[in-house]
């Protein structure tokens, strides 16, 4: 059997970027070892960045009708919230939707534009050579093989696809376990988020969807546990007891399980034809709620780059630029999320300082820092150093109003919705050879006054919504500039 992208792991990464590949046109397969997704969801909520992204491609609505808005956040469980509506953003909100509703709307999605998954098959081996990678997988009916140009292990913190590529994965083992059960709660708390932290632990208790409740506890009073012993319900009843004053009426439990502060990160995204993304590249305390959304982040990064590099299109060094951003917006998680454990402290010292980081949240300057980093609005790639400096260069875009030629208002996300480059150009047409299949040449200009954009001619915009390069109209070489960043790009000849 034969394709051009093999994805291992149809989680919630997997799927992602299998949709990306096939809108780019790769043929992509995805092998998940599980029949059918799981039930109960580790993950909960989307934040900006992650809805921006599916905002960029159009398929924001199917998540939205599905979820609830939540405009705050959390950082370390302190009492402070973070608000997130500050930010520059349309989508200055998160999205509270459990891990496998969205998993089930990008398998839809994934499926819909054409990427074949194939469940119930797990992944034994995964070797490269000069030409290609060859993955050995295992069914009901025996074992065979399928050979790919490119791997991407996108199979969780345990990747086997990882380890077969010799990718080390240092870091540091859990030292501190929390447990969560969902479950009825017969008199619940009345706040949309609860949370608690103490002398006695820290509680967190969450509505979901279906009318249970996600209960997170994290206590002094437990030991530290391996992350597979079983909770039970008498646990979560007395810990809550002893941390709130009330059990909140608790029963009938649908999923109890345990997580850990365990961190480690691949050394390297890229070992040759095979990748990792997700988890398979990053793990870290669950605060804040970040993982999944970076692995979304990861795959929405990854996946125009590999498609054009399958395709012959890519110009030296991109898919290399994987690796890079996105090992550094991993190494920024695992340190906020390390911090936010280190915050975690039921000492008398601990508890004041969780009150005084606490009260400096309430400043807005703060709120905005740390909902940056929580929401991943604030993520930035590096400047392309060959190309004339600009502020706007590896900034992210929000989803801007743009006024055409002929007056009409449009969104710029909705050029982006095919995987394409955009070029926007505020000052001159675009000569017509530059709008192909790869590239939307748009002209148009802001709607809004935006400090950055006072000078810009021209603004080439990646398919992930980061400006590739923008050339400034006070310089008189503005269309040179354009002209040679079209090449480097690999968007001309
Ligand atoms: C308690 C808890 C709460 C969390 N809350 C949040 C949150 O609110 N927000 C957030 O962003 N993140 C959260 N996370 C993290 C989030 O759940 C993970 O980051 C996310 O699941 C990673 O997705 P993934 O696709 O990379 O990996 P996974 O979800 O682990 O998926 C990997 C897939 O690969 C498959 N697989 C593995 N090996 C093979 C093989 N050999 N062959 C074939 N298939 C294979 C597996 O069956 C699985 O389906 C939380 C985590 C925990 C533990």
């Amino acid at each position: 059997m034969k394709t051009e992208a093999v994805i291992i792991g149809g989680g919630p990464v997997g799927l992602m970027l299998a949709s990306e590949l096939a809108l780019a046109g790769v043929k992509t397969c995805v092998i998940e070892r599980l029949k059918e997704t799981v039930p109960y969801s580790k993950a909960l909520v989307l934040h900006p960045r992650t809805l921006e992204l599916l905002a960029m491609r159009g398929i924001l609505e199917r998540f939205l009708a599905e979820g609830t808005k939540l405009s705050a956040g959390h950082f370390s469980m302190l009492d402070a919230r973070l608000d997130f509506s500050v930010l520059d953003s349309k989508q200055n909100y998160s999205l509270l939707l459990p891990q496998a509703d969205t998993e089930r709307l990008l398998e839809e999605y994934a499926a819909g534009l054409g990427a074949e998954i194939v469940r119930g098959t797990e992944v034994l081996a995964v070797t490269q050579h000069e030409n290609g990678v060859q993955t050995v997988l295992q069914d009901g009916s025996g074992i065979r093989t399928i050979d790919s140009i490119y791997a991407v292990g996108a199979d969780g913190a345990g990747s086997i696809v990882r380890k077969q590529a010799g990718i080390a994965f240092p870091g540091t083992d859990a030292t501190m376990t929390g447990t969560l059960g969902d479950a009825a709660l017969k008199n619940p708390p009345e706040s949309a988020f609860f949370s608690v932290c103490g002398q006695q632990g820290a509680a967190v208790i969450v509505p979901l969807p279906d009318g249970l409740y996600r209960v997170i506890i994290v206590s002094p009073h437990l030991p530290q546990k391996r992350k597979d012993e079983p909770v039970t319900e008498n646990e979560l009843k007395k810990e809550l007891r002893r941390i709130c004053g009330t059990d909140f009426g608790l029963s009938d439990p649908v999923w109890m399980s345990r997580f850990g502060n365990a961190q480690r990160q691949a050394d390297r995204y890229r070992s040759g034809r095979i990748l990792v993304a997700g988890d398979a590249a990053h793990i870290h305390f669950p605060a804040g709620g970040q993982g999944l959304n970076a692995g979304l982040q990861d795959a929405v990064n990854l996946g125009w780059k590999l498609a054009s590099q399958i395709k012959d299109e890519a110009p030296p060094h991109l898919l290399d630029s994987y690796h890079e951003e996105r090992h550094r917006a991993g190494e920024d998680i695992l340190r906020n999320t390390e911090v936010q454990t280190r915050l975690i402290d039921f000492t008398d010292s601990g508890l004041a300082l969780r009150d005084t980081v606490s009260a400096l949240l309430a400043f807005p300057e703060s709120n905005r820092y740390i909902a940056g980093k929580i929401s991943a609005l604030d993520v930035h790639y590096e400047p392309d150093p060959d190309m004339p400096p600009h502020v706007l260069n590896g900034k992210r875009l929000p989803d801007m109003e743009l006024i055409l030629q002929d007056g009409r208002a449009v969104r710029l996300y909705d050029f982006l919705r095919k995987g394409a480059f955009v070029l926007l150009s505020l000052r001159e047409s675009i000569p017509a050879d530059f709008d192909t299949g790869r590239v939307a040449a748009v002209r148009a200009f802001l709607s809004e006054t935006r400090a950055d954009w006072q000078n810009v001619h021209t603004v080439l915009i990646r398919p992930d919504g980061h400006v590739a390069w923008a050339a400034d109209v006070l310089k008189t070489d503005a269309e040179e500039v354009v002209l040679a960043g079209m090449k480097r790009w690999g968007l001309k000849s």
